[in-house]
């Protein structure tokens, strides 16, 4: 097995997620199988209780774990499926450290920083090599940046680990800024060398050292970097800023061989990287033939972070339809202020993504029915369902108080609760439904058809309440279609509308299952249907 670990230095928001997945894109385009993963210095457990504006989406494994948003990255940019095992954050090692002594598992030693914490950093590697025994290389990115106090102990772990397994298995990245300072009209190399140098302290030297840069990087400033960092000229990788698409990265991180660099330093054998299909993709995206444009109505709207995976499938699908997609980001409490069709006004699609808890729900209601009245196709997802429901029961069936209980806890007609209430349970778990899950889709239905006619389908969930059942006929009669349930507990899962050009609404998130030139099945027919629409 061998191991590559990326570092940045400088700043944060470098890039270091994608420059890590690039390089993953790389050495699987190579014939490599890679794995991706993230150690994030954080006290968090997870970031499934981080809010949006603290850490942007909460991204969602088939096994159930809640994670950064840069695993949706890792997934997207290469075929990795990642678990559990891929993010860790200081918050689960301390977790596992504390319990250990409590359960005296370390036999009356006095517990350490060194080698208590960085075992338990080093073991977690080993558990993810061992579990992954057909993997050839794992790309590890540590969060934060060097020079931080609580991503010291990370790099001592590295160190150590480079060590035991041996430094011909390991490759050291270190991701850094070169900053442009106007006034003298250059490139200052200073920052890289002093954080490189903060690296060499604690006793690790990069073996390849990626320089993000608005300019190219020229011959004398590679020079500069390579002597006063310890490395060869070569290993001086250039990452420009990508000008359309953040797809392009592995394309432009190409010309200067990284992955070349990163083979011969680990002895792999491996092919030239054949990336034709991926660079079609790109140009899809950077030159598409048609347009169509897109409402996403929610309440994190001023935060690109916090619907990421959603614009990332929007995009991608639209590469598929040869179309760029235009998303007009709006605040659903807006909506309720001036309406629907003078905030909305002419687009050729809306979606609603998740969220949880009461503010804007009206405003994503009065969404989903100017969708529904006006014919505009409609994509809702997890709580965009839960709201397409409670409209459809509240403007179609006449159930004028439909609500969910998450909003209206005593409400007379929950259309939308919790399972244990549909069961009559007293004691509420509140547990989040989390993960892939399996579902049987019926034939005849629109999402059947865009799955490919196949009859059961794997998604992945985040959510607690539920489409309740006591409402599935009088809402059928009333003409909504129950596409898809799971297969396990029968909890619908998909909910449609015949009469209605696209109107699809779903109970997973099916945007963390989007991949350039796999766009999910029903972005896909949204995106389509938005096209057509427009
Ligand atoms: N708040 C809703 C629930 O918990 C929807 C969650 C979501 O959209 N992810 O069921």
């Amino acid at each position: 097995m061998k191991y590559i670990f990326v570092t940045g230095g400088v700043v944060s928001s470098l890039g270091k997620g994608l420059a890590a997945a690039s390089i993953g894109t790389l050495l699987e385009h190579r014939g490599l199988k890679v794995l991706l993963q993230k150690f994030d210095p954080y006290l968090n457990v997870d970031p499934g209780t981080m809010s949006p504006y603290q850490h942007g989406e909460v991204y969602v494994l088939d096994d159930g774990a809640e994670t950064d948003l840069d695993l949706g990255h890792y997934e997207r940019f290469t075929h990795a499926n990642l678990s559990q095992l891929n993010s860790l954050s200081s918050g689960q090692v301390f977790e596992s450290v504390i319990k250990n002594e409590r359960e005296g598992k370390y036999l009356g030693a006095t517990v350490q920083f060194i080698p208590h914490v960085t075992d338990e950093i080093k073991n977690r590697l080993k558990r993810t090599t061992e579990n992954n025994p057909d993997t050839d290389v794992i790309i590890t990115e540590i969060g934060g940046t060097v020079g931080d106090i609580e991503g010291h102990l990370f790099l001592e772990a590295l160190r150590q680990f480079a060590l035991d397994v041996g430094s011909e298995n390991v490759c050291f990245i270190h991701v850094t800024l070169l900053p442009m300072v106007k006034a003298a009209g250059e490139i200052k190399t200073k920052p890289t060398q002093q954080s490189v140098a903060k690296l060499r302290e604690i006793g690790i030297q990069p073996d390849i050292i990626i320089c993000r840069t608005e300019h190219d990087l020229d011959d004398d400033n590679r020079r500069k970097i390579a002597m006063f960092c310890n490395v060869k000229r070569e290993n001086v990788v250039a990452f420009r800023d990508v000008k359309d698409t953040i797809y392009e990265c592995p394309i432009d991180l190409r010309r200067d061989k990284v992955d070349r660099l990163v083979v011969d330093s680990l002895g792999l054998k491996s092919d030239t990287p054949d990336l034709s299909k991926w660079q079609s993709f790109v140009d899809r995206l950077v030159n598409p033939t048609h347009k169509t444009t897109i409402a996403v109505v929610g309440k994190y709207i001023e935060l690109n972070d916090a619907y990421k995976s959603i614009y990332e499938s929007l995009t991608i699908a639209g590469a598929a339809h040869d179309t760029a997609v235009e998303v007009i980001k709006i605040d659903a409490e807006d909506i309720e202020k001036h309406g629907a069709k003078a905030i909305i006004g002419e687009v050729s699609g809306i979606l609603v993504p998740g969220g949880f808890g009461e503010r804007g729900i009206e405003g994503k209601i009065l969404a989903a029915q100017y969708a529904r009245e006006n014919k505009i196709p409609y994509f809702g997802i997890c709580l965009g369902m839960q709201i397409a429901t409670i409209e459809f029961a509240r403007n179609v069936c006449g159930i004028e108080k439909a609500n969910s209980t998450e909003f209206k806890k005593k409400t007379s007609h929950p259309v939308i609760s919790l399972q244990e209430e549909q069961l009559g349970v007293k004691d509420l778990g509140g547990s989040m439904r989390l993960g892939s899950c399996e579902s049987i889709l019926y034939p005849g239905t629109k999402s059947y058809e865009l799955y490919g006619g196949v009859d059961t389908i794997h998604e992945r969930h985040r959510h607690r309440w539920e489409f309740n059942p006591a409402y599935r006929e009088q809402l059928e009669a009333a003409g909504l279609t129950i596409a898809s349930v799971s297969k396990a507990e029968g909890l619908v899962e998909i909910i449609e509308i015949a009469d209605h050009p696209f109107f699809v609404a779903a109970q997973f998130h099916p945007e963390f299952k989007s991949k350039p030139n796999s766009p999910h099945p029903i972005f896909s027919g949204f995106v389509k249907a938005s096209l057509e629409h427009s």
